[in-house]
């Protein structure tokens, strides 16, 4: 009766790249994506069949499943074929890729080793609103008064020809929407989601930013409706992202809003994907699997053979090459889609001539005052939160280190503490200095909290906000802040990159952008590229409504190539420029990359890693593998945490051989003994 046994293997969130094989029992035959509950060391754990087992012969040690909560109604072969692609290119083991692309309720037991009852219900939910759903065609003419009656802007010709094609696309067809700040991307995307959606398909728009969906989704369900508009993200509460994912992914709902983590859901209607600013950072998952999501929804767009459109007003250089080669069709915005509204003029001061004082140079404090005068909002851009980012004592040199972290602590005035930006430490902010006593310790540097204070002084009587992650970090205060902003209650808003995103603030004349230097002569590669991004956008947001407008940048090089582009509002000029030193340098979209970090409590045991790493990896190259391993080196912050971290580069002009090589690589990887942790990373971008 034993070897008549039917053996399954069964996906587990485990760091190793395997299935896991288990004794099947059920009357229903095994089949991808159902869930099980398996015996897990002393517990149980939810898992995944893969499949039947390759391998029948039982052995003593394959215990069952111990039961099976779902048929994997959800979980389609289509959906299978995309994790097992993400898992090939990422080299992440499936096992973790399959269960974390699911809501937690769905691959986590309860306490009390059950399934939360909120699977149930939410299946229940979205079971009943599909039933519910009717002819997309009927019902969008039951409700055409009511869209009709809505005030929505007219087209100019350049969006209508984008529309055209956009509704029109068939097949895999990726498109790569370029258009400036306040051109009327968003429009654009609505007309065509419209379109699509009378065909009966789903659509999926990824935003960069959790702090954009509200506003998206309310934009969508007022202009789509009756259509069903959901939202994903990470932060929303464990019910409602349950409830959201079986409305996707048995098509009861019609667009899904989400941030990165929404390109791994199941839809089986899928007609289309927008990415919304496709440039930004936010699409690189930096845990766990170290995803890109643009490129995953493009994988999905190829599979599922539906278009897809990747908007921004500063594309990625990849995708800007990609259009330039013709594997993408581009689609030009080129003019400002509200009627008298224009870019910004651009001005520079140079630090040299016109020194800063507490970080605002004379001609920068008058331009402020004198928009303040005008009655007009002003926008100060500084890309630093905190206080100030060093604590120093002027007696005897002490600086203010974490203690876990080759770092510096980040004085937060308001906070009263030293906080680490890198491991999250924080400690009250000391009387005196614990070297030599003195207590007349001052900051070194700037970031928003201490501009915001200079600007206090310079503009008594204005209402200045602040907008970045220290003060955003409380459910509702984004909302808050943002509500003053728009309602012109604040005069001037100082912020983060937070503030330069996608948010529309109709009176600002003037914007301030400090510190930017670092980025112009920084190591990392693609920090020109993203400071040119943020400068771009953070420009849009003046001038919307309020006609002549300013942006003043305060640098010591204002020679600098990259401010000749930005004066003329040219991402062309700026991407020609940038992509020649990239060819010239042999860098991304040049050559492709991947790196292996190791981190252990003691660097040594990290290079030590590496360097075997190498010595097994140097048999694999070979004339057909080209492929390049560079010197293992420590990171520029070595010790996070107490934990020390060092990474060696992998590169290689041919992707084909890259991920031959790696696959090789890692498999010999895997079988190292040690206590050092380490992982992989394909397409890394802080680099
Ligand atoms: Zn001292
Ligand atoms: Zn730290």
């Amino acid at each position: 009766m034993k070897g008549h046994t039917l053996l399954v293997n069964v996906l587990v969130a485990a760091p190793l790249p395997k299935a896991f094989t288990y004794q099947w029992h059920s009357e229903h035959m095994p089949r991808f994506g159902m869930r099980v509950i398996v015996p897990w060391g002393r517990q149980h754990r939810i898992g995944l069949v893969q499949g039947v087992a390759p391998d029948q012969q039982l052995a003593e040690n394959i215990k069952p499943v111990h039961s099976v909560l779902d048929q994997g109604e959800c979980l389609s072969a289509q959906w299978q074929a995309l994790i097992e692609f993400a898992a090939k290119y990422y080299h992440h083991p499936l096992g973790m890729i399959a269960l974390e692309a699911l809501p937690k309720a769905l691959r986590v037991l309860n306490a009390r080793g059950e399934e939360p009852v909120m699977v149930a219900k939410s299946r229940e939910h979205a079971m009943k609103l599909l039933a519910e759903r009717t002819d997309p065609d009927t019902s969008v003419k039951a409700n055409k008064t009511k869209i009709d009656k809505l005030e929505k802007p007219e087209l100019n010709a350049e969006q209508l020809d984008a529309v055209a094609q956009l509704a029109n696309a068939k097949g895999f067809n990726p498109f790569l929407l370029y258009g400036v700040t306040g051109s009327g991307k968003t429009e654009v995307y609505l007309h065509t989601v419209e379109e699509r959606l009378k065909q009966g398909e789903q659509v999926l728009v990824l935003l960069p930013e959790i702090n954009l969906t509200p506003a998206a989704q309310a934009l969508y369900k007022e202009r789509l409706a009756p259509h069903r508009v959901v939202v994903m993200h990470s932060n929303l509460a464990e019910l409602t992202r349950t409830k959201a994912w079986f409305e996707a992914a048995t098509g009861a709902a019609d667009v899904i809003i989400a941030t990165r983590l929404g390109v791994l859901t199941p839809l089986p209607r899928l007609g289309m994907i927008v990415v919304d600013e496709e440039h930004d950072p936010s699409y690189k998952q930096q845990d766990g699997m170290r995803y890109h999501a643009r490129d995953l929804a493009l994988m999905l767009a190829k599979q599922r053979e539906v278009p897809i459109v990747l908007g921004s007003a500063t594309p990625a250089l990849e995708s800007w090459l990609k259009a330039d080669l013709g594997a993408y069709k581009r689609l030009c915005l080129k003019n400002r889609a509200v009627l008298g509204a224009s870019l910004p003029k651009v001005e520079l001061i140079n630090t040299a001539n016109f020194p800063a004082k507490e970080g605002l140079s004379e001609p920068a404090m008058q331009a402020l005052v004198q928009n303040f005068e005008a009655g007009k909002q002003s926008i100060v851009f500084l890309n630093r939160r905190g206080y100030a980012p060093q604590m120093v004592c002027n007696a005897c040199g002490w600086v203010a280190n974490c203690d876990h972290c080759t770092a510096h602590m980040v004085w937060h005035k308001n906070e009263r503490m030293l906080r680490c930006h890198h491991c999250g430490a924080g400690q009250r902010v000391p009387t005196h200095c614990p070297t030599c006593g003195n207590q007349d310790l001052t900051g070194f540097g700037r970031g928003t909290q201490r501009i915001e204070e200079t600007l206090a002084g310079l503009l008594p009587t204005a209402n200045i906000l602040r907008i970045d992650a220290d003060s955003t970090r409380n459910k509702g205060q984004m909302e808050a802040l943002l509500q003053q902003a728009h309602s012109g209650e604040a005069d001037v808003l100082v912020g983060t990159q937070m503030i330069a995103k996608g948010h529309d603030f109709a009176n600002v004349a003037l914007v301030l952008a400090l510190n930017v230097d670092a980025s112009l002569y920084s190591h990392a590669y693609r920090a020109p590229e993203r400071l040119f991004a943020q400068l771009m956008q953070v420009a849009g947001r003046a001038g919307r409504r309020a006609g002549d407008a300013r942006m003043v940048v305060q640098t010591r090089y204002p020679q600098h190539p990259l401010f000749d582009a930005l004066k003329a509002h040219n991402y062309e000029s700026f991407a020609s420029h940038e992509m020649q030193a990239r060819k010239d340098a042999r860098m991304p979209p040049f050559s492709h990359q991947a790196t292996i970090r190791a981190d252990h409590k003691k660097l040594a045991n990290c290079l030590q890693f590496l360097s075997t790493a190498r010595e097994l990896g140097e048999p694999l190259v070979d004339a057909d593998s080209p492929v390049f391993m560079c010197d293992p080196v420590p990171l520029t912050v070595v010790r996070v945490g107490g934990i020390e971290r060092a990474q060696m580069l992998i590169e290689s002009e041919s992707r084909p051989a890259l991920h031959r090589f790696l696959t090789q690589w890692l498999a010999q990887l895997h079988e190292l003994p040690g206590s050092v942790r380490w992982f992989l990373e394909v397409d890394p971008v802080d680099l």
